[in-house]
């Protein structure tokens, strides 16, 4: 089906919602994820070089995405179009016109930066984004740097999640840690500080533990008690949902209700059962999760 129109790099594919990541918003749904080459980062760790090296480049047509929509509309629980990459805001103006489509096929649109969108051209294409997923490098300005980022990605990724969280965009973080050092441990908390008294205690954050298959300089990653660590210490700032995503298997990818901690969502059983999620909130003990829904899964 995905051969009847072509991505510069590759075929789109489907992918869980959780493999974006994103854990509260529509669970157990599917995606079209659709890429975009380019990246403003030189992480040593990219584990997408072809990606995000890439300079080839040819817009995707909207009207062969309609298509392709129109057949995936018929499959239980698909939500629509997730934009990744390398970096989508490299070529927004593809992906508002892209996402109008998607939009008119009546499905949903996301996007993952690595801190590249600006806030201010969120705002200016104000209707095409329903859920973002915002990759921080680390929490500190002297990281980015090493990365190469320009100047102020930072600053710019904190600024795009406060306005989109204001315009109402699902939002959800995601920190990478290369390493079980105390300075990653400052980042971390740094960043849990903002999310507990900017942000709202309810925005997931993912951890993504960079591991040697993610590149030839990181000869270890962060070990298990550490991220583990991290998890804990996020609790007792009442920042109740920060998983270990890319650790596949781990209690700590289960979202638990943070007054109650009973179980809602165990993500090694798939089909997912969100049974006890009712309305977004918690179904032991009612309070609000701040968890979106699909009606036709759950
Ligand atoms: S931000 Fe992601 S895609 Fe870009 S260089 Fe770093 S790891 Fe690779």
């Amino acid at each position: 089906m995905f051969d009847r129109f072509t991505s510069p790099l590759g075929q789109p594919y489907l992918a869980a919602i959780e493999e974006i990541p994103l854990y509260h918003y529509l669970p157990g749904g599917s995606v079209l994820v659709l890429e975009i080459p380019g990246c403003p980062f030189r992480c040593s760790y990219c584990d997408r070089l072809p990606l995000a090296r890439s300079r080839e480049w040819s817009p995707y047509d909207p009207e062969r995405i309609g298509i392709v929509l129109d057949k995936l509309s018929h499959e239980s629980g698909f939500i629509g179009v997730s934009w990744d990459g390398g970096e989508p805001s490299l070529h927004w103006d593809n992906v508002v016109e892209c996402s109008r489509a998607v939009h008119q096929a009546g499905h949903r649109v996301i996007v993952t930066t690595n801190g590249g969108l600006a806030a201010d051209v969120l705002r200016g294409s104000r209707d095409t984004v329903d859920a973002l997923l915002v990759r921080f490098k680390g929490f500190d300005e002297e990281t980015y740097r090493a990365l190469g980022s320009p100047e102020g990605i930072l600053e710019n990724s904190r600024t795009l999640v406060e306005t989109s969280l204001s315009l109402g965009i699902h939002v959800e973080l995601m920190l990478d840690v290369a390493a079980d050092t105390a300075s990653h441990m400052r980042e971390f908390s740094s960043m849990i500080s903002w999310v507990a008294h900017d942000l709202r205690r309810s925005v997931p954050v993912h951890l993504r533990a960079i591991a040697p298959e993610h590149g030839f300089a990181i000869r270890h990653g962060p070990v298990m008690p550490f991220l583990e660590n991290l998890v804990e210490s996020a609790r007792k700032q009442h920042v109740g949902f920060v998983y270990l995503s890319n650790c596949h298997g781990h209690f700590f990818n289960n979202t638990l209700c943070p007054n109650c901690y009973s179980v809602l969502i165990d993500r090694n059983a798939y089909p997912l059962d969100l049974s006890f999620v009712t309305d977004g909130k918690c179904g032991h003990c009612g309070i609000d999760l701040g968890l979106k829904l699909n009606k036709e899964i759950g």
